[in-house]
């Protein structure tokens, strides 16, 4: 992609945004667009840092290590970082020095990792909870299908957030999830807004502040936003397919 076609790009995505914006009468400055960068070349996140993008999603620690230095040293302003991808635990000590934010924390098992990490680092680590709502065995994060209508779900949820909401140098500031791909981008709805209600519960019953809701891709992140996402993360339609 050229640096024009991506800067064109990133103009049209916006004005969708403010456009589901104006649909659920929410305000486009809490809607944060993550341009998701993986298997994309340095010079295509330039071009979008260019265009006024400030945050990117990677999803795998090798790749970020070639780009995330490189970056931060051509630009004035340094991007946010978003680590989207599943965090094996023996990556956790390189992931937390390179991004600002890890969004698909999946397990408590890679919670105590980061936390462990982040406390040698002496940073506060920023988190989201990738939760499994459409229950697909494909996809990653903490099981919550159902969650509304099944107890033993729920509880077992609860466990798992008590516990890492409890370690020491992680900032837990809420969920993510991805939505299976439907063919009808209005399918995806139920999904979102399970999601949506799900964080509403768990700041009443923890009596927390997870501000947080990063959904929506390149196929559905204006559904994404009618039910209330503040980010996110969208890649191809910002840099082209993937190779
Ligand atoms: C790749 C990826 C995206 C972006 O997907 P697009 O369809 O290119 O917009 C978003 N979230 C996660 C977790 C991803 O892995």
């Amino acid at each position: 992609m050229s640096a024009q076609e991506i800067a064109d790009n990133i103009a049209r995505i916006q004005v969708e945004i403010a456009a589901a914006c104006a649909k659920a009468n929410r305000d486009p400055a809490d809607v944060t667009l993550v341009a998701v960068s993986k298997r994309k070349p340095a010079t295509d996140i330039l071009a979008a840092i260019a265009a006024g993008v400030q945050h990117f999603g990677e999803n795998r620690v090798n790749e970020a290590n070639e780009k995330v230095p490189f970056i931060n040293e051509q630009v004035e302003e340094k991007p946010i970082w978003h680590m989207i991808g599943h965090v094996q635990s023996r990556k956790a000590k390189a992931v937390v020095p390179l991004f600002d934010i890890v969004e698909a924390v999946d397990s408590v098992k890679v919670a105590e990792k980061l936390s462990q990490q982040a406390v040698v680092y002496d940073k506060t680590l920023p988190i989201l909870l990738e939760i499994n709502i459409s229950g697909e065995e494909a996809k990653q994060g903490f099981t919550a299908s159902n969650w509304q209508a099944d107890d033993a779900i729920k509880a077992a949820l609860w466990e798992d957030i008590r516990t890492i909401l409890a370690l020491p140098a992680l900032e837990v500031r809420g969920l993510m999830t991805m939505a299976p791909f439907y063919s009808k981008m209005e399918d995806t709805r139920p999904i979102f807004a399970s999601l949506s209600e799900l964080r509403q519960i768990i700041i009443e019953d923890f009596d927390v502040n997870m501000a947080e809701l990063s959904m929506g891709m390149t196929n559905d992140y204006p559904v994404a936003i009618e039910e209330g996402a503040t980010m996110i993360r969208v890649g191809r339609a910002i840099f082209g397919e993937r190779i």
